[in-house]
């Protein structure tokens, strides 16, 4: 295998606590060590002016198969993740059939050998994510699941998800809860308050999450079982969750790039690649989610990636599915966002993104320290670019034409250079 060297990158590694300009030599896809060496007998790659972390990790994926090939692929949405500078990413088990067994579970590893980076199944907590029957979650852990989760909908039956959390606690694999009221979401199509009374679109209010929030925090707290909130979109959430750390329950959230970026506001278009759910909240929200995130309250940032096909876009906004693309744009806006506007600094960008979602799914990355897969993600914080073309199979980013300063340059995993944009 091949001997690389990165030279001359800003190395950021909050893992190992290093931040500072130094070398870092690759051999048999491991990182073998930091600093400066002679380089003879590696392939010098020139990063200097760039930026050399961890390779990013995302706990939120979906991927279409099996089931709905034609929107994404295992591979292509590999694919779209390394250009995005993921080196791992877990994916939702909602596919069709959902993952919710050995063999499914099974299939997603099988077909993600060909992939560029690292796919990890989650497995979902009900059989058929029907609600009804929980799923062998000792078979799917022991066969490689990384989470349980019902994403798309929570486990509306509260002893059902009692249990759930009691196995995930004798299995260490912790649950990721999509905290929903169903009852409350009802036929929402988008945020409930000022925009939607102006659209006449049924809303969805924020009470809907927050009691779900709530009652899984309670539901963690009294099996004493790990517990990850996904895509937190109300800053009540956001202290729930704070209120539960501190009395000391074990329970991370995670937050999109597009509710850190966007606002209901955006819904005035009718364009339905910004039907999300949970919606993009109020102007009010965001900046109170902004300032959370600046804060440290939200554990990391997840993409909640969703391809839709392009027909199935292609209608009213009001019957068009949830979901917005991710991966590509992920660390663009987070770059444009806070990076530029001194909010977040590269350690914390590169912690939210890659140390702790690793950590909060005890994923074997997230560090460059020696011995570790080499899986590197090189970022140019200054390159400027148009959100326009995509490698996932799906185009329903709401970022489509707006322009980004920051970008992944090169995507290296195990070892291997799987993306490289220009260098
Ligand atoms: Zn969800």
């Amino acid at each position: 295998m091949k001997k690389i060297v990165l030279r001359g990158g800003r190395v950021v590694d909050p893992a190992e606590k290093i931040n500072r300009i130094t070398d870092v030599f690759i051999r048999n896809g491991k990182i073998e060590k930091l600093g400066k060496f002679s380089t003879r007998g590696y392939e010098e790659i020139d990063v200097s002016g760039l930026v050399v972390a961890p390779g990013f990790v995302d706990i939120h994926t979906h991927l279409r198969e099996p089931g709905r090939e034609d929107s994404e692929t295992i591979l292509s949405g590999a694919t779209a993740a390394a250009a995005g500078g993921f080196t791992s990413i877990a994916c939702m088990p909602n596919t069709d059939p959902p993952i919710d067994s050995i063999d499914a579970v099974r299939f997603v590893y099988d077909r993600a050998k060909n992939a560029p980076i690292k796919v990890y199944p989650i497995a979902s907590i009900t059989k058929g994510q029907n609600g009804e029957e929980l799923t062998d979650m000792i078979d799917c852990a022991r066969a490689g699941a990384v989470a349980f989760s019902e994403d798309g909908k929570s486990v509306a039956n509260t002893d059902l998800m009692l249990n759930a959390l009691e196995y995930s606690k004798m299995l260490g694999v912790p649950i990721i809860s999509h905290c929903e009221e169903p009852s409350l979401s009802k036929n929402g199509v988008m945020n409930e308050g000022e925009v939607s009374d102006l659209l006449g679109l049924r809303g969805i209010p924020k009470a809907a999450e927050e009691i779900i929030v709530y009652r899984d925090i309670t539901l963690s707290e009294y099996v004493g079982a790990r517990l990850h909130i996904a895509h937190i979109s109300t800053h009540r959430s956001v202290v729930a969750v704070q209120e539960a750390k501190k009395s000391g329950a074990h329970i991370t959230s995670e937050i999109t790039p597009h509710h850190l970026a966007l606002s209901d506001i955006e819904v005035k278009k009718f364009d339905p690649n910004f039907k999300v759910n949970p919606p993009l909240r109020d102007d009010r929200e965001l900046a109170l989610l902004r300032s959370d995130l600046v804060k440290g309250k939200i554990d990391c940032i997840a993409t909640d990636h969703a391809p839709h096909a392009e027909q199935d876009k292609a209608v009213e906004f009001s019957v068009a599915p949830f979901g917005m693309t991710g991966l590509e744009t992920a660390i663009g806006v987070i770059f444009t966002e806070f990076y530029h506007t001194k909010r977040l600094s590269l350690t914390q960008i590169v912690s939210l993104m890659s140390t702790v979602p690793a950590s909060i799914l005890n994923l074997p990355a997230g560090t460059l320290k020696k011995g570790a897969a080499a899986d590197i993600t090189v970022l140019d914080t200054q390159k400027e670019w148009t959100v326009e073309n995509f490698r996932s199979k799906s185009k329903n980013s709401p970022f489509i034409g707006r322009i980004l300063v920051g970008k992944a340059v090169m995507t290296i995993s195990d070892g291997k250079i799987v993306y490289s944009d220009g260098i």
